[in-house]
């Protein structure tokens, strides 16, 4: 039998073979953490492909439970998954003890916002994209130049994807380039334009890739370039990112300058504390009833009553009801997850209805 630290590395042994990586870089990954915001499609790929490189601490962090037409591209999980309505959080984390038991993995049933941001960035080397909108995305962004820390942006829709890294202090970061989200209803999303499984592969592959570039000490081979790839028209394309390279126009990446437009989506100034779901049709209201997190008692009660008027699922993580043509999902952490409607406002009536306030 080997030495247990030999075991560790045996398992690498295909990956330290690539020259840039050898072992110097294999220890390297295996010392350092990554935070995944987002389970679902690219943070299945992204997670997966982590665990099995050996990236010592896994940070996975989603707010959302698994259904069916989830699996057709989340490739982490499985149908007893949807059975069990397990936070994808939860299920990843499973799934991923199974590919690396050697690994820590620490899932986190939360919505990423201006409150934890900061606290689930804490001590990772490199912050990867797997969320689905654009909010989330420019808080990463501040939170990743506040901290100094990488961060790998991805997002895919239809057959369509793009990637960018953003490293500190090297311009330009994802404001310079996005400028401003789109307005709300005026970008695809996968409920209207639908979404291909292998487009989703291809992007996180190479997020993942670059988070082991960095992970492993090799700022020099990441990518400057912004990647946009078609895999239904057979295009791909790199946009050369150098005119924005100064950093002039941009508030929040801009070295020495403290402007009140600095970070304005982690200090709340911007952004909406409801969502619509990408491809769901189901609306997230952030604790609705503006309250703290509520406790597991208060969950129960809420079994209860909701017990009444529907049919309730309730597991460790989350209670569940179908009531008429809706599905009202409630978590812990006071989040609920109206499914049925894409509307906000319906969602907050329907809460109203059956869960009060
Ligand atoms: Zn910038």
């Amino acid at each position: 039998m080997s030495e247990k630290g030999t075991d560790r590395l045996d398992r690498y042994a295909r990956q330290m073979r690539y020259a840039p990586v050898g072992e110097e870089g294999q220890r390297r990954l295996l010392a350092s953490r990554a935070l995944v915001c987002g389970c679902g499609a690219l943070g299945s790929v992204l997670a997966g492909t982590l665990a099995r490189a050996g990236v010592g601490k896994l940070r996975i962090v989603d707010r959302d439970f698994l259904e069916l037409n989830n699996l057709q591209r989340q490739i982490l999980f499985d149908e007893a998954d949807v059975a069990g309505a397990l936070p994808k959080a939860i299920a990843a984390a499973e799934k991923l003890r199974q590919i690396n038991s050697t690994i820590e993995i620490e899932p986190i049933v939360a919505d990423v916002d201006p409150g934890n941001i900061l606290s689930l960035c804490n001590g990772c080397d490199v912050i990867l994209d797997g969320t689905d909108n654009f909010e989330t995305r420019f808080l990463i962004n501040e939170a990743a130049i506040k901290l100094q820390i990488p961060w790998v942006y991805g997002g895919s829709i239809g057959a369509e994807g793009q990637t960018l890294t953003i490293l500190p202090g090297q311009p330009p970061c994802f404001r310079c380039v996005m400028n401003e989200p789109p307005p709300p209803g005026t970008s695809p999303t996968c409920d209207t334009a639908g979404i291909l499984g292998p487009i989703v592969n291809v992007i996180a592959s190479i997020q993942a890739c670059e988070a082991i570039k960095i992970l492993s000490g090799h700022h020099e081979a990441v990518s400057r370039l912004l990647t946009v790839i078609d895999l239904w028209d057979n295009q791909v394309r790199q946009l050369n990112l150098d005119r924005l390279r100064s950093s002039a126009g941009c508030p929040t990446c801009a070295s020495g300058r403290e402007s009140a437009d600095k970070f304005p989506w982690l200090t709340g100034q911007r952004g909406s504390r409801s969502a619509v779901l990408c491809g769901r049709n189901s609306v997230q209201l952030s604790q609705p009833t503006g309250e703290k997190p509520v406790d597991a008692l208060s969950l129960d009660v809420l079994a209860d009553k909701l017990s009444a008027v529907g049919q309730v699922t309730r597991n460790r993580y989350l209670v569940r009801a179908s009531v008429g043509d809706y599905t009202i999902t409630l978590f812990p952490d006071g989040r609920a997850i109206v499914g049925g409607t894409s509307e906000i406002a319906e969602a907050r009536s329907v809460y109203a209805k059956y869960v009060g306030v």
